[in-house]
């Protein structure tokens, strides 16, 4: 096994930070999950509370924090477009705060600490697949912007880090990922599709159900995050890290209908402002500097997703606090 190393996992009990500590937890390192609930629930780590390697902390990433640790995965953010617009203000102040107390936590403790990015720093991309040397089309005053020019910011806090006080970073952008433990009502398209269609009710699409997006499996995600944790010391990143295989979201509604067996019928509504009209990872530097590739199919992954959500009892799960 790899050295045994104290990993603080910010955002841990949520969808991404949940499988994180599985995963860490398993290889027998000490593993301290911080989290404030905003969207996610104890139960996504529940099963490890008892583990002697495993502590939960009930904290929120925009105050700071004193602990001494050797890698920093910073996830604390949310992520699904219903969620993060619930109280814009609070999205930056995650994103930017979040990252400042990060941030210094590291430069403290000399600690590696990486930074969950998103694709959505790309925005509405004009080019295609994205590679990581593309700067975006961010709409830096619309809806989406206090995701994504909070995570921009990030990025550049983290470089300027590295940069001014030599703290030893990775930057991953993460490209729409789907598995078990998302939350059921996120608002985001396969949690949405899944719901719709074992209810068998109308699957709404958004527009016409010809933008793109590109689906990664959570399992193959989790790896490359942890192999971008560990890999080459000569490289921080940005990379990219998501499925390159495309699919319409008319192509994913029928998909769902076929896995779960739905009565259901596709109904279309309009589309939401600043919606991107395609989505594709260009994975190249990935394959190259951490010999990473997804290796699930969507229709192997939203299989499983959909046997999840089958057997979750859908009242463990609630809608943001208005408090937040
Ligand atoms: P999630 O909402 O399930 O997880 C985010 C977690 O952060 C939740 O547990 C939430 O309670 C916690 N959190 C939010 N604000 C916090 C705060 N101020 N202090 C402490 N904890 C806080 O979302 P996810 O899909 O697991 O995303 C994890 C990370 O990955 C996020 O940073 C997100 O931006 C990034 N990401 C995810 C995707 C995706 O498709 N899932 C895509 C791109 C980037
Ligand atoms: N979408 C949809 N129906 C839904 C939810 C989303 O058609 O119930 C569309 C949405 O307009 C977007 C795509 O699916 O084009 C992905 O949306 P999601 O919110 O999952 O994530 P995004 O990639 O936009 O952040």
């Amino acid at each position: 096994m790899s050295k045994v190393r104290r990993i603080l996992i910010t955002g841990g009990a949520g969808f991404l930070g949940s499988h994180l500590c599985d995963r860490l937890v398993d290889e027998g390192h000490d593993v301290i999950c911080l989290d404030n609930f905003f969207t996610s629930q104890k139960t996504n780590v529940s099963h490890l509370l008892g583990k002697r390697n495993f502590e939960l902390i009930r904290h929120d990433v925009t105050q700071p924090i004193w602990l001494e640790v050797d890698r920093i995965y910073n996830l604390a953010c949310p992520a699904a477009p219903g969620h993060y617009q619930f109280n814009p203000i609070k999205t930056m102040k995650t994103s930017v705060m979040g990252a400042i107390n990060m941030l210094g936590m590291a430069l403290r403790c000399r600690a590696r600490i990486l930074q969950a990015s998103t694709s959505e720093v790309y925005g509405d991309p004009e080019v295609h697949p994205q590679p990581e040397s593309y700067r975006g089309s961010v709409n830096p005053l619309g809806p989406r912007a206090c995701y994504d020019e909070g995570k921009r910011a990030a990025e550049t806090l983290f470089m300027d880090y590295q940069r001014m006080n030599r703290v030893d970073i990775r930057l991953v952008r993460i490209f729409n990922t789907y598995g078990p433990r998302m939350h059921p009502f996120d608002g985001r398209v396969v949690s949405n599709f899944i719901r719709q269609a074992l209810a068998n009710e109308d699957i709404a699409i958004y527009g016409d159900g010809q933008q793109t997006r590109s689906f990664c499996y959570c399992d193959d995600l989790i790896e490359g995050i942890v192999r971008m944790m560990e890999g080459p010391d000569d490289f921080s990143g940005p990379v990219n890290l998501g499925n390159p295989h495309e699919f319409t979201i008319r192509e994913l509604a029928e998909l769902t209908i076929e896995l779960t067996g739905s009565k259901s019928k596709l109904v279309f509504e309009p589309l939401p402002a600043d919606d991107p009209t395609r989505r594709q990872p260009d994975i190249t530097l990935a394959r190259e500097k951490l010999a990473w590739e997804p290796n699930v199919e969507l229709r192997e992954g939203l299989a499983k997703t959909i046997d999840w959500f089958r057997n979750v009892d859908l009242g463990e799960y609630r809608p943001p606090t208005p408090n937040y």
